[in-house]
């Protein structure tokens, strides 16, 4: 096979990789179950109904039973397949993406940690990896029984401001909100991260996050339950709060936690899009603590000074996100 041939092939057998990738970590919190959920209630809810489940005015009761039960009136009849899905899923996916890497590059290209590692000549401790796995797990839980029971919750006809026909409000809302819950999210991203590096927080909950000075794709959600859950939180809140279309909310969300994934991961990786940094920005947090604290732009960090600097230095006790000066330059 020729060059250009063979050249071809790698792009597209890592084209493939990354897809792959994409698809796995799109999966790891059990936001599969709210894609199929958004994209498909009607005809989920149209097979329901062939199951003796009557649909009516967008919500689903069933005729045989003589009053709501609580489930019913709550809107959460069978919750446990939602959870049960959502936790199970989101379980394989995540120890199957991180196992994936962790074998891939951790373990058979360990000596090899120059050409593809973020900080090539130090590793976490097996006691920090057991950490992140456990409490990774954890947040995982929390995480994925919340989605089932959102999922749950809207596919039985709750109410929420979501919507699923672009004509509803036109292509230029839809542009519009893609955009505006990108900058949404990032801004409600940094800002909590930076107050969460005020001296109390840190030390009382953030810390947490930080023993993971070489991250890996565990340390991505091992955090504070606390911390986890504000996260969380203001992201699920928005489409009881405001219009937004099924499309741009998931992407947004599944675009942050692919990123997030790569930014934890300790792999070289160098992202698509010109706004999103390389993951070694994350790492660098991670290595030096108080500095870059955006995390899909540097767009924040530029604008209140708070980039990491070659000639700064940086510390777990060096508070403020602008490091100190080396001694050099003093
Ligand atoms: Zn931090
Ligand atoms: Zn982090």
């Amino acid at each position: 096979m020729g060059l250009i041939g063979e050249k071809l092939q790698d792009s597209i057998s890592k084209f493939v990789f990354m897809v792959i990738i994409f698809f796995l970590a799109t999966a790891t919190r059990g936001e599969w179950v709210l894609v199929i959920v958004y994209m498909f209630r009607d005809q989920l809810q149209n097979l329901l109904a062939g199951q003796g489940i009557q649909v009516s005015g967008g919500s689903v009761h069933n005729v045989t039973g003589p009053s709501p039960t609580l489930l019913e009136s709550l809107k959460l009849q069978n919750i446990h397949w939602f959870v049960l899905l959502a936790v199970s899923t989101s379980f394989i996916m995540y120890y199957g993406l991180a196992f994936g890497w962790h074998y891939y590059y951790y373990v058979n290209r360990q000596h090899l940690a120059k050409e593809w590692k973020c900080q090539p000549d130090k590793f976490l401790t097996p006691e920090n990896e057991r950490h992140e796995i456990l409490l990774g797990s954890l947040n995982m839980m929390i995480g994925s029984v919340a989605s089932g029971v959102i999922a749950c919750f809207i596919m039985n006809g709750g109410s929420s401001k979501m919507y699923y026909n672009v004509s509803e409000r036109g292509w230029g809302y839809f542009i519009f909100s893609l955009v505006a819950f990108f900058v949404y999210n990032e801004t409600m991203a940094y800002y909590l991260h930076r107050l969460f590096h005020n001296p109390w927080l840190y030390r009382n909950i953030h810390k947490m996050h930080h023993r993971y000075h070489q991250p890996t794709a565990w340390s991505a959600v091992a955090m504070h339950p606390a911390e986890f859950l504000m996260y969380q939180g203001y992201l699920a809140a928005t489409p009881f709060l405001v219009p937004i279309h099924a499309f741009p909310f998931l992407f947004v969300l599944l675009y942050s936690y692919y990123y997030g994934l790569c930014d934890h991961s300790g792999i070289n990786m160098e992202a698509i899009w010109p706004w999103q940094p390389h993951s070694r920005f994350h790492d660098n947090h991670h290595k030096h603590f108080h500095v870059n604290f955006g995390f899909n732009t540097y767009f924040f960090d530029w604008f209140h000074d708070t980039l990491r600097k070659e000639n700064r230095v940086y510390g777990e006790e060096v508070y403020g996100g602008r490091g100190k000066p080396t001694l050099k330059s003093e």
